[in-house]
């Protein structure tokens, strides 16, 4: 890979994954290349410059990997919203729709503190029902979201405008 190139770049596309029709947006491969992966973190971080962030919250799964990165860089914690069962502590669940039936996420009912300033990471916005849910989450716990953070937006599928209207800041390094 060329020294000069962007995020974009590292994002291979797999055609019809999980199922026929889907585009599926890879971006193990951005992870795995030591440039990549550095860029798309220092990406994601710089609108933030100079503000206060109190915590990170990361959405599964890929949003783990990228979150505890940008925690890391901030010298501030990280928490993980996870798939309904996966967390062992007191949880909270908030429900949300798939194209097909439902899904439930749930966070720690101790991992924020009212007030505490979160920054919101994943991986891909796309119909914006993941991202949505978790942010129901940390403001149910009194978290004050500074912003939505993602590598990929994917516009059409209206996620940012959901986020929009949920009255977020939105931030993603391509499309
Ligand atoms: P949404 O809830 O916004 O419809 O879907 C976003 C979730 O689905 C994210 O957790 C994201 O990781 C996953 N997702 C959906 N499509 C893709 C894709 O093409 N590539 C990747 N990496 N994740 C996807």
């Amino acid at each position: 890979m060329p020294r000069n190139t962007t995020v974009r770049d590292y994002i291979r596309t797999i055609v019809d994954f999980p199922k026929e029709g889907i585009m599926f947006r890879d971006v193990t491969t951005l992870f795995a290349d030591p440039r990549g992966f550095r860029m798309a973190v220092d990406q994601m971080l710089h609108p933030y410059a100079g503000e206060q962030i109190d915590k990170v919250v990361g959405l599964e799964a890929r949003g783990f990997i990228l979150g505890g990165a940008i925690a890391h860089q901030l010298s501030v914690g990280f928490v993980p919203i996870r798939k309904k069962g996966k967390l062992p502590g007191t949880t909270i669940s908030q429900d949300y729709k798939l194209e097909y039936g439902e899904a439930i996420v749930e966070i720690h009912d101790d991992a924020i503190q009212p007030g505490e300033k979160i920054l919101v990471v994943g991986d891909l916005l796309a119909t914006g029902g993941t991202a949505a849910a978790g942010i129901k989450l940390i403001e149910r716990l009194g978290g004050e979201i500074i912003s939505c953070a993602f590598i990929i937006d994917l516009p059409d599928l209206g996620g940012r405008k959901i986020l929009e209207e949920l009255g977020m800041d939105v931030h993603a390094l391509c499309a």
